[in-house]
């Protein structure tokens, strides 16, 4: 039998695939492993101090204050939501996540997220604002994911604006970007800003800008990757603007609710 014998171009072009293949197969396996070193060590610190703490009392053979324990609870409960945090993401990135979507109107919907919120963002010193459309503005959205995501990015504003300060969401509807229709979120806040050469790693997993601040103020790093997973697989996008010491803006765009035919073909697959 006689096989036909390719020309140099295509050889070229097998060749080149081949060598892109593997390329693309290093880097993954160069992200999985970060990721699995990321994950090694934001466990293995809290964990550290708590085994330490621990063996203290033991080995000065005393028993363990009832204040430690509240605070060795709280590691575990930072440990158990990092863990669920990592679940979610690791779903979202596979495309497994199911959304459960229904048309939600998203003033209503944010009323009740800022209303949880504000008790903690006045204990914080800082004024929470809405600002909504008069018309119902309808989104296909999972409820819970949604909520999800706009809790993130308060729980941020709160997080990074000193006292004083002051937190605004805003509803819009039908706002055009390339020629399709979004509803548009935006919670700005006059926090301490993000320098702008971390915005483009700032939806990486456990990518802080301080280090020492977030791990101080309680943060997995794993917020924003979670939040830009998640607009993601509705379909959406999500921007950021900032300038220091004056604050930041997160915009998140959701498909319009009127946009049908996206949405359709994406409930009847949940
Ligand atoms: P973390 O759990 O550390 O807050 P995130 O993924 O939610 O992690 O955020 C990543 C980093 O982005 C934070 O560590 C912080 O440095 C920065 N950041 C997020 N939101 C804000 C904000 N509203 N203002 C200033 N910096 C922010």
């Amino acid at each position: 039998v006689e096989v036909p014998v390719g020309t140099k171009d295509e050889y070229g072009k097998v060749t080149q695939a081949f060598n892109d293949m593997m390329l693309r197969l290093r880097e993954a396996e160069k992200i999985r492993r970060k990721l699995v070193a990321d994950v090694a060590h934001e466990l293995r610190t809290p964990l550290s101090i708590m085994q330490l703490k621990l063996e203290n009392y033991q080995q000065a053979g005393q028993h363990i204050p009832p204040e430690m324990l509240l605070r060795i609870h709280d590691e575990v409960i930072r440990i158990s939501l990092l863990v669920d945090d990592l679940h979610v993401l690791s779903l979202a990135e596979a495309g497994q996540l199911s959304l459960y979507r229904k048309p939600i109107d998203m003033t209503v919907h944010l009323e009740r997220i800022v209303d949880d919120i504000k008790y903690e963002a006045e204990e914080n010193g800082l004024k929470v604002h809405l600002s909504v459309c008069a018309k119902p503005v309808i989104v296909l959205a999972d409820a819970r994911r949604t909520t999800q995501v706009f809790i993130n990015l308060l729980t941020n504003a709160i997080r990074y604006t000193p006292r004083g300060g002051e937190i605004t969401v805003k509803v819009e509807d039908q706002v055009i970007d390339q020629n399709k229709f979004y509803v548009r979120v935006s919670v700005v806040d006059t926090g301490i800003g993000i320098p702008e050469e971390h915005l483009p790693y700032l939806f990486d997993r456990f990518y802080r800008v301080d280090k020492a601040r977030s791990r101080h103020t309680g943060g997995t790093g794993l917020g924003l990757s979670i939040v830009h997973q998640l607009v993601k697989a509705h379909g959406g996008f999500i921007r950021v603007e900032s300038c220091i010491n004056k604050g930041t803006k997160f915009s998140v765009y959701l498909p319009s609710g009127n946009e049908r035919g996206e949405d359709r073909e994406d409930r009847e697959g949940n």
